[in-house]
């Protein structure tokens, strides 16, 4: 939609309010509600201040900022009966009104700009997994951890002796009526499809009341919004019944986690480079770029990984990657190349080890950085040791991919040269958050802790 559509649409549809919304640093939306009186052609030149304060960008920015909404990002939310226009907006510094160089928004923009000469599309088709809960508690005192967690399915509790764990664990594709979440599932969908966003299926997945919604492939900066919007909305519509949704990694023990794969491909001059005769039909470009995004995994992953919580997840027996190695049709290894892709033009390989943890527009940025810093560096994966490989990759240590924050803080510090289009204060601030992030959750007594040591 163009901005004078909106003008007009706002006024046919009696719309009151124009909700602007923008990611901080972190990977949550934030948003100021403008009244209908305040709203014109203005606004998408001129933009609406800021207070920049709240999106945890480095302290190199005074806090006054202004923020433009992308009309193309246009769609109708309604709360309560009350229908609000809501946009994506992009950060400005107010000065001399250029994008400003931490808006994670920007930095994934200007690094598909930046890719041109290899690429001039990058298709990114996420999946996203996560718990639909239907009562969750928990109460952090000194020397207590307490987490309640009531699936619906079976009742999960965190205590002072340890985790247990009473119910059902082979929920993948299963059906109604074991399939308790079949109605919440459509409903969060119909409303992504209303919304125009491309879901291809959603399902149970392995993990108590653990579900997934696919998307087909989009080009990367639609993948990025839409991410943030298929969160917003899987949120707002299981309130509606009652339900709590988390995307986190990791949130039961013994239980499958939460990732967010990514299946990718660039394009040039309209056709797919990834499609082409060398190992499993794929081209040298496609190989050279599982190369980059193997080599800078490590580095890479504080921004497809950043949490405490993520590492928790990247452990041997869930199918989830333990192993910076490429193979096909395994699930468990970093990059799955799919064997039921038969289309030339859909060629792709499926980066398995980001989560929903990432801030989406970070997180793609820099994996779509590491895989062109392969291509650029000709990083041949299989003379590197990344594979490919066959069986099951948890039998051996291959290739360790971190095994904690702050290990790929650490990689981030030694290796970002390839993050090109990354603010170096960004990665600064970044690296010492989450370093503290890491500090916090580590001095916090671990309820196991009690289990192993309370009486030794
Ligand atoms: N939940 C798994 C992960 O953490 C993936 C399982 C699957 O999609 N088959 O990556
Ligand atoms: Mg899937
Ligand atoms: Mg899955
Ligand atoms: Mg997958």
């Amino acid at each position: 939609m163009t901005s004078s559509q909106i003008l007009k649409l706002v006024e046919q549809e009696g719309i009151n309010f124009i909700d602007l919304k923008v990611v901080d640093l972190w990977g949550r939306w934030r948003h100021v509600t403008l009244a209908k009186t305040n709203f014109s052609e203005k606004t998408f030149v001129e933009g609406v201040g800021f207070d920049a304060s709240n999106l945890g960008y480095a302290e190199v920015f005074s806090s006054d900022m202004v923020i433009i909404p992308d009309p193309e990002t246009a769609i109708i939310e309604e709360y309560d009966g009350e229908k609000v226009l809501s946009m994506i907006c992009d950060v400005y510094e107010v000065e001399n009104m250029t994008p400003c160089s931490h808006d994670p928004r920007t930095i994934l923009k200007k690094t598909l700009e930046s890719i041109k000469d290899i690429a001039d599309e990058v298709y990114l088709g996420p999946e996203y997994e996560f718990h639909i809960f239907e009562d969750v508690r928990y109460d952090v005192k000194p020397n207590r951890i307490m987490v309640e967690i009531d699936s619906g399915e079976g009742f999960w509790k965190s205590g002072e002796t340890g985790e247990y764990f009473i119910g059902r664990k082979k929920g993948y594709h299963r059906i109604p009526p074991f399939d308790r979440l079949m109605e919440v599932r459509n409903a969060i969908v119909k409303k992504l499809l209303e919304y125009g966003v491309p879901v291809k299926y959603h399902h149970h997945e392995v993990g108590t009341c653990q579900v997934e919604i696919e998307l087909t492939l989009v080009d990367a900066l639609k993948a990025a919004d839409y991410t943030m919007l298929v969160k917003h909305v899987a949120r707002m519509v299981a309130k509606q019944y009652g339900y709590l949704v988390t995307f986190m990694p990791k949130p039961l023990y013994d239980e499958a986690g939460n990732g967010m794969h990514v299946h990718q491909f660039l394009k040039k001059n309209g056709k797919n480079i990834f499609n082409g005769d060398k190992l499993y039909n794929l081209s040298q470009e496609a190989l050279w770029y599982i190369g980059g995004v193997l080599k800078n995994a490590p580095a890479l992953m504080a921004f497809t990984n950043p949490s405490t919580n993520s590492y928790r997840r990247l452990v041997p027996g869930f199918e989830a990657p333990t192993n910076a190695v490429f193979a096909l049709a395994n699930r468990t290894s970093a990059i799955r190349i799919p064997a039921y892709v038969k289309d030339p033009e859909k060629r792709r390989i499926e980066f398995r080890t980001i989560d929903a943890t990432c801030n989406p527009y970070l997180g793609f940025a820099a994996m779509i950085l590491a895989g062109v810093d392969g291509i650029r560096k000709h990083t041949d994966p299989t003379a590197e040791g990344f594979g490919p490989f066959e069986g099951d990759v948890y039998e051996k240590e291959l290739k360790p991919l971190p095994k904690s924050l702050e290990e790929s803080c650490v990689a981030l510090k030694n290796n970002h040269q390839f993050l090109t289009t990354f603010p170096k204060e960004l990665i600064e601030h970044w690296v010492k958050t989450k370093l503290i992030e890491e500090r916090q959750v580590n001095s916090v007594p671990h309820p196991k802790e009690y289990d192993l040591y309370f009486d030794v």
